[in-house]
């Protein structure tokens, strides 16, 4: 019998028992009211008895019951059971978590609404210079560093900043700002000194290498040139020696040259003036149209006049880069299309060639150092595999981007996009 029914039905024989007594002694009424009277007399004492242990937190055994009340006892002693299983599970893992991310070797800490510390670990502690007292301190107001801040104020979270240590001035931390939950973000800085120390070596290695190399390499075209002009072609194993020679030191100093220009492009300091880019790409594909099986092929469309900021020399060698590939890796006889024109947000360079395209798979690795797409042609043209780099290094440094658009077979359209910010005429 369930427990409702065995309520219902003790309270029915009670009631007949009254009712039998009542009839008997004709006290029914009173005897009813003595009945009700019990009854409520006896839920006010389980209440209170509930609400006795309920307002201990229900932490001990319950207290005894019967009926209907032993039940709900019973329903939330294993309610807080179950509860307090959970929040020590919870509490555990809050636990592992914070020990593992003290443990962390990168610095982490958590910032609220208004940029306030709510929790950092030992790392953030140790390279930012943070204590425990700075909790619920601004961020702003201890690391204060001019771009750190604009990084933070700026709300664009998809690259990191670099810094020094505001601790040790030598080491250097790359800095990023994750957000995440409402309104919250995390802040990881990482040591990245031995790195960055790797790159300079590397930077240096390069630069001073083909800075090297181009004394002897000017020395032995020099002497080639005086060996070809000996030459009386009555050996045409010489002759042909000397030919080779000189298409290969002459590739080697396009490698010096490219390799330089590019230690430039990663080393140098911006000087940005309004460059007339209409008169730049007019002089560019004029150069372009003398070159050798090149008479006619361009064809610029000049649609806007904007001038934008920018540094001429850098421009001259990206756009002459992208125009030489167009040139280089097309039909003798195709046309190139260059296209200067303005859209929505951007000012955009468009170079489209009717060539021999490239894969989807090459596409985004063209753009890599020396990387060349192995097809039997390129095999043939000349190249350094470093053009294409060096267009996005500049590009990089006018803000711009480079989108490349292929068909194999059909051409390609390669163009640069420049922020609308940048026009200055
Ligand atoms: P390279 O000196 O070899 O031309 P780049 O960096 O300029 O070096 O280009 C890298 C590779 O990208 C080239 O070797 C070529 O395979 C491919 N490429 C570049 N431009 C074009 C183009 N317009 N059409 C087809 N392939 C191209």
């Amino acid at each position: 019998m369930g427990i409702w029914q065995k309520e219902i039905t003790t309270l029915l024989l009670l009631l007949l028992a009254t009712a039998i007594v009542g009839g008997m002694t004709g006290l029914f009424l009173p005897l009813l009211i003595l009945l009700m009277l019990a009854v409520i007399v006896r839920q006010v004492v389980l209440i209170s008895r509930f609400e006795k242990w309920i307002s201990t937190g229900g932490r001990n055994k319950y207290p005894k019951a019967t009926g209907v009340w032993e039940n709900i006892y019973y329903h939330v002693y294993r309610l807080k059971k179950e509860e307090k299983r959970r929040k020590k599970k919870l509490g555990k893992m809050i636990d592992q978590f914070r020990q593992s991310t003290e443990a962390l070797p990168d610095a982490a800490v958590v910032l609220g609404m208004h940029d306030e510390i709510e929790w950092a670990n030992k790392a953030a502690r140790e390279v930012l210079g943070l204590q425990q007292s700075d909790k619920g301190q601004r961020i702003p107001n201890l690391i204060r560093f001019p771009e750190f801040i604009r990084y933070l104020k700026s709300g664009n979270y998809n690259v990191a900043v670099t810094l020094p240590s505001p601790v040790d001035n030598r080491i250097i931390l790359e800095v990023r700002i994750v957000p995440y939950g409402a309104g919250l973000r995390l802040l990881l800085a990482q040591d990245v000194t031995q790195l960055k120390k790797m790159e300079r070596m590397r930077k240096d290695f390069v630069a001073n290498v083909s800075h090297e190399l181009r004394t002897p390499l000017t020395v032995l075209k020099g002497y080639l040139e005086t060996l070809q002009d000996l030459d009386d072609g009555h050996s045409p194993l010489l002759t042909s020696s000397f030919q080779q020679m000189q298409g290969q030191t002459e590739r080697m100093q396009h490698l010096v040259d490219d390799l330089l220009l590019l230690t430039r492009l990663e080393t140098q300091q911006k000087k940005p003036l309004c460059v007339n880019v209409p008169a730049l790409l007019s002089q560019i594909c004029k150069e372009g149209d003398t070159l050798e099986n090149a008479s006619r092929r361009i064809n610029l469309t000049l649609e806007t006049a904007a001038h934008i900021i920018g540094e001429e020399q850098e421009l001259r060698s990206a756009f002459t880069n992208l125009l030489g590939n167009a040139l280089k890796y097309s039909p003798a006889d195709s046309e190139v299309k260059v296209r200067w024109y303005q859209d929505n947000q951007s000012i955009v360079l468009a170079i489209e060639d009717q060539g021999e395209g490239i894969a989807k798979l090459d596409i985004p690795r063209v753009t890599e150092r020396f990387y060349r797409v192995e097809t039997k042609r390129a095999k043939k043209v000349n190249g350094t595999g470093l053009g294409l780099a060096i267009v996005k290094h500049v590009l990089m440094r006018h803000d711009a981007q480079l989108n490349i658009t292929s068909e194999l077979g059909k051409g390609s359209c390669f163009s640069c996009r420049f922020p609308a910010g940048r026009i200055c005429n």
